[in-house]
This record gives C-alpha cells, structure tokens and sequence, in this order.
C-alpha cells in the first residue's frame, strides 16, 4: 500500500482530521517532504514515517456537505452540481458560451447554496438563482428557457426537461420571435 486517505471523523463535525497511521508500522508520527495541490483542488502530501522511515501519500479532499433541494411537494434530494451543469449546457445550447463559463456559473451557485448554511434549500430559489446566472451569461438563453421553465413546478424538473431533446424542439418550436435571422433571408 502506497497511499493512505485522510478520513474525515463523522462524530466530530467540522475540519477534524484523524491522525494518519503509517501503512508499513501503524505509527501516527509523520513528517511532510513535499506538499502538491493537485488540478483538481485536493492536496497531495508525501510523508515519511518517523518510526520506521517509510514513505507513502495522502490525499485530502474538502467534503462539503450540500444541502437537500426541497421540491414544491416536499420530495429532497441533493443539490447536484452536475445536474446544474448539464441544464445550463442545454439552455446554452449553439450560444457563444465558453464550458469554463458554465463550469464557473455553477461554482457560484453551489456556492451560494452553501453560504446560506441551512439544511435545506426550496427548490424555487435555487431555479431563481440558475435563471439569474443564465441571465448574466446569455440574453438569449436567458429568454428562451425563462418562459419554459415557468411552466415547471421546480428546478429538477427544469433540469430534466432540458435533458430531453424533444423539450429542446418545444422550446425551438415555440419561441419563433428569437430566431436572429431572417428564416428565408433571399426568397
Ligand atoms: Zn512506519
């Protein structure tokens, strides 16, 4: 075994690490060669084991724990950071949006989900708050989804129907005043 895993202690919420014990000895004294922050936000740490020299890594990760998404009939689930993205890359569809814009959107949503430090999250607000970021992104994927998901009861289902490619020809089909360009512009 070469790598160990910081572990998080569920009885003691909050930035509480369990000591690290060597994979070789079973020692909990360490010290840190070389401290990495890998691509993806987590820190990588080579270690060697005071007791008897070995050398392994660890890995840590921050956890958060995101709230539940209250829907309007009382149904919870997890805020879904990735369900978040793929409604935006379908409202975004054929727009001049950058991935890295979305990705970025979605960062400050899941963000302002946790800022709010509560438990629980009415699904409403958290359409409110997509709706308000695809408003900053993109005029036009802002209109053309705002008076389709109205008609929702809730940002899962707008997220679901936007994972439907049919939802994606009702949406084309019924909004004809966006059309930017003529459509027979040489009749
Ligand atoms: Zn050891």
């Amino acid at each position: 075994m070469r790598n160990g895993t910081a572990c998080v202690d569920p009885r003691h919420p909050g930035p509480y690490f369990l000591p690290m014990k060597c994979p070789f000895c079973g020692q909990t004294e360490d010290r840190v060669l070389d401290t990495r922050v890998q691509k993806d936000g987590s820190i990588r740490r080579r270690r060697e084991c005071l007791s008897c020299r070995g050398r392994y890594s660890t890995q840590e990760t921050l956890l958060l724990d995101y709230p539940f998404v209250v829907k309007k009939d009382g149904r919870r689930e997890p805020f879904s950071k990735e369900k978040i993205l793929s409604g935006l890359e379908k409202a975004c569809q054929k727009r001049p949006i950058s991935h890295g814009q979305l990705e970025a959107a979605v960062e400050r949503i899941a963000a302002w989900v946790i800022n709010r430090g509560e438990n629980e999250v009415p699904a409403r607000l958290v359409g409110k708050k997509v709706m308000s970021e695809l408003k900053a992104l993109d005029d036009v994927a802002y209109v053309r989804f705002a008076s389709v998901y109205r008609t929702f009861k809730d940002v899962q289902e707008f997220v679901d129907a936007l994972e439907d490619d049919e939802m994606m020809e009702f949406v084309d089909a019924n909004n004809p005043q966006l059309t930017l360009k003529p459509l027979n512009p040489n009749p």
